[in-house]
């Protein structure tokens, strides 16, 4: 059998390691030792100024439309996981969806200044597969017409725009490290903020807004994450280099096979950017297709997945908005296919190999 994704496991002993260190000390969580040496690791490997470890990627979205104390209208993206949209929802907010551009599959900037209204607070975007978006169109925007912007970067670890970690921009860049992420903490998340009020309001709300033992200083949750995950992160940073290298690797091989033959097409990458390849997305020419391939490839025990499904503005709780036409034909017609570490050459191209065929020959 042959997953979408696997998550990364160190050797055990590594881990072990760790843990011991923990049963020494007892201190399980709340700002252990280890969840501090993490976020140092991080901010020094980013190279960034602050960042908050967080028990989830949905939380840290929550956290940062909290801190940036959003109200009314969220521009969003229809064309990513549920949890960018949920947490609107959840924090009070409206979703108000803007089409993507079908190149990129980001959100389309073009079509952002038709949707604000004067209830518009603030723009959540995806960087979807860790392939930016147009930071600098958004920007413009944001600053025209006085907006927030959060960018929910779960896909975007290791990514480089220019040099610099994707994770520098807007006002809050939220990530995942749920351990089907490229690197993870088994759970785990983020949030990412070059303004030091920003972290500090995110730190207080990351911990129930405590400000010391007896004094709270504005609403909080539990955001926090324990030493046992630090500990996974810790180790697993070690292997960073090698976990980014071999997805580039396996990505490169499958676009040596697949094209130009295949009737489909890649995501088209941002400008100067060094690129995670943390999934590998292709795009049907037809619904068609991708169910043809879908099934012979899942009968051949390979199971790519449909992500995202179903476009965003189709969930129950929020309008359908017959206007995001790319958005609800990309969903129907995209396959993320197997990437992760362990994934061989072998694997790529038995994978590659049935693609063309079921193409060629049905
Ligand atoms: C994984 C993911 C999340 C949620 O992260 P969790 O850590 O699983 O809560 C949010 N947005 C996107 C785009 C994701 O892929």
């Amino acid at each position: 059998m042959i997953p979408v994704t696997k998550p990364f496991l160190p050797p055990i002993e590594k881990y072990q390691e760790k843990v011991n260190g923990i049963w020494q000390r007892a201190w399980l969580t709340n700002n252990g030792p280890l969840v501090n040496d993490l976020e140092l690791s991080l901010k020094k490997y980013l190279n960034l100024k602050h960042l908050l470890y967080t028990n989830n990627g949905t939380i840290a979205i929550q956290i940062a439309i909290k801190a940036l104390d959003l109200k009314g209208e969220i521009i969003t993206t229809p064309f990513s996981y549920v949890a960018t949209t949920s947490s609107i929802v959840w924090e009070g907010c409206t979703p108000v969806f803007v089409d993507i551009d079908p190149e990129s599959l980001n959100i389309n900037p073009r079509l952002i200044e038709a949707a604000i209204t004067d209830k518009t607070s603030a723009i959540l975007a995806t960087h979807v597969y860790g392939n930016p978006c147009d930071v600098d169109a958004i920007d413009l925007i944001a600053k025209k017409y006085n907006l927030k912007v959060i960018y929910d970067g779960a896909h975007a670890f290791g990514t480089k725009v220019q040099g610099n970690s994707l994770f520098e921009f807007g006002d809050i860049t939220t990530t995942s490290f749920h351990a089907t992420k490229l690197f993870h903490t088994i759970e785990g998340g983020a949030v990412f903020s070059n303004d030091s009020e920003t972290i500090a309001r995110m730190a207080f709300h990351r911990n129930f807004g405590h400000d010391g033992p007896e004094k709270f200083a504005m609403v909080g949750i539990n955001g926090k994450n324990s030493e046992f995950h630090a500990a996974m992160g810790l180790v697993n940073l070690e292997y960073i280099d090698s976990i980014l290298e071999q997805r580039k690797k396996m990505s490169h091989l499958y676009d040596s096979l697949l094209f130009p033959q295949l009737n489909a097409y890649r995501p088209k990458i941002y400008d100067q950017t060094d690129y995670n390849c943390s999934y590998y997305p292709i795009v049907f020419n037809d619904e068609a297709q991708f169910h043809k391939t879908l099934t012979e490839l899942n009968i051949a025990n390979i199971f790519p997945r449909r992500y995202f499904y179903p476009s965003l503005d189709r969930i129950p709780y929020v309008k359908e908005d017959p206007s995001l036409v790319h958005s609800h034909s990309i969903s129907e017609r995209v396959m993320c296919l197997p990437l992760f570490y362990t994934l061989s050459e072998e694997e790529v191209q038995l994978i590659a190999r049935l693609i063309l065929r079921i193409q060629n020959y049905g």
